[in-house]
């Protein structure tokens, strides 16, 4: 999985998008359903932190029979970044492949407008593909819309904030631009290194995937780690352990002390030093422990004062992103931002009172994102000491 990895910017004149394209043609021929059965016998699972697996999510997605739309949001995470950046070609084919599978009519990429440079190189991708006759007779429109800061109202990896299950699937919508969107059609939502996975898987076949990772956890997953002033991508195979991938981090930038990490930024959740060797990366141990394996960084902690802060930080700008429709969630983060600073001092009536918003939040909340706002509040918790 490392080619995912394989461009960078200043790539872009040599980026020889007719020869990708012309390339792999035959993928794009692949008929809706045999992008399906090659995805589903990947076992691919989302790389969004919502562990879902993307080919029942797709055959779910197909049956529906009203308007459909495949979305990604390219926001300001700086995983989605470089990798849409350095693989503009695969994840237009990943948006391709995917509106095939689930039979959709519209794909709507949704960009923060500060990132021209992005939008810039897929329309120039969808142009040049659009050339070589990629989309002939495929009647698809893929339409690239900036979005202006005022109006994202929600700046959280969007796919956390709908679920494919019906009974969450309109929780709130991440800004405005999206809104007609949000109330009209069955959506295929999708992030960066998903679709990317998408296309690859298509292009080398499941067997290829599954020579990564292990069972129930096929593939890699790309992570961001920053130390407050650098960052790098830093791909590893699911199975490894963060010790490992901390290791390979450190020969990129500089990891003098290390305390802690935060996986999975505002939404996410903290493993000491003593936890990275024993902790797996894969779904199973994610859920368990509380943290993203999403396109949000990986923080690494130098002591106990920047812990409390990030901690204090990460409440208090989830309560702001509340959407304020469920009373639990858009209150209750409010108070329990205000408890945080206790909780660190120990006092046991607050630590009470945190554990019963905490749960008050997690059985009410009408989005994913309530869900996971108290992880890092829960996090706070196990390491008070
Ligand atoms: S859980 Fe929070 S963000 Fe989601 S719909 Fe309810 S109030 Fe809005």
């Amino acid at each position: 999985m490392e080619r995912v990895l394989s461009l960078n910017e200043q790539d872009l004149e040599k980026y020889d998008v007719e020869k990708l394209a012309f390339d792999s043609m035959a993928v794009v021929e692949s008929k809706g359903e045999e992008v399906i059965k090659e995805i589903k016998e990947a076992e691919l699972l989302s790389r969004d932190g919502r562990k879902i697996f993307i080919g029942n999510y797709m055959e779910e997605v197909a049956k529906y029979t009203g308007s459909k739309e495949v979305v990604l949001h390219i926001g300001n995470s700086k995983l989605d970044n470089g990798l849409a950046s350095s693989n503009t070609y695969h994840l237009v084919q990943g948006l391709v492949l995917s509106a095939k599978a689930v039979k959709a009519s519209k794909v709507s990429i949704f960009i923060n407008e500060s990132h021209q440079l992005i939008s810039r190189m897929l329309k120039l991708t969808i142009k040049q593909m659009g050339k070589m006759g990629y989309f002939k007779a495929k009647e698809l429109k893929i339409d690239i819309i900036d979005v202006d800061e005022k109006n994202i109202f929600f700046n959280n990896d969007i796919a956390l904030l709908t679920n494919y299950k019906e009974n969450l699937s309109h929780g709130r919508y991440p800004f405005l631009e999206a809104k007609n969107t949000w109330q009209q059609s069955k959506l295929f939502i999708a992030n960066v290194e998903t679709l990317i996975n998408i296309s690859l898987i298509v292009e080398n076949g499941s067997s290829w995937f599954k020579t990564m990772g292990e069972a129930d956890n096929y593939g890699c997953k790309v992570f961001y780690v920053n130390n407050g002033q650098e960052g790098c991508l830093v791909t590893m195979e699911l199975g490894s352990n963060f010790e490992e991938l901390i290791k390979k981090a450190s020969e990129r930038i500089n990891i003098p002390n290390l305390y802690a990490i935060n996986v999975g930024g505002s939404l996410g959740g903290v493993l000491t030093e003593e936890q990275l060797k024993t902790t797996k990366i894969d779904y199973a141990t994610s859920k368990k422990e509380g943290f993203l394996l999403g396109a949000s960084p990986v923080e690494v902690i130098e002591d106990k004062k920047r812990l409390t802060e990030l901690i204090v930080n990460s409440v208090q700008h989830n309560s702001q992103q509340s959407c304020g429709k469920c009373s639990t969630c858009r209150e209750g983060l409010k108070r329990m931002g205000d408890l945080v600073p206790a909780v660190f001092e120990g006092e046991r009536d607050k630590v009470k009172l945190v554990e019963l918003f905490a749960k008050a939040i997690k059985d009410s909340s009408l989005c994913g994102f309530g869900n996971k706002a108290i992880n890092p509040i829960m996090a706070s918790l196990q390491h008070k000491e």
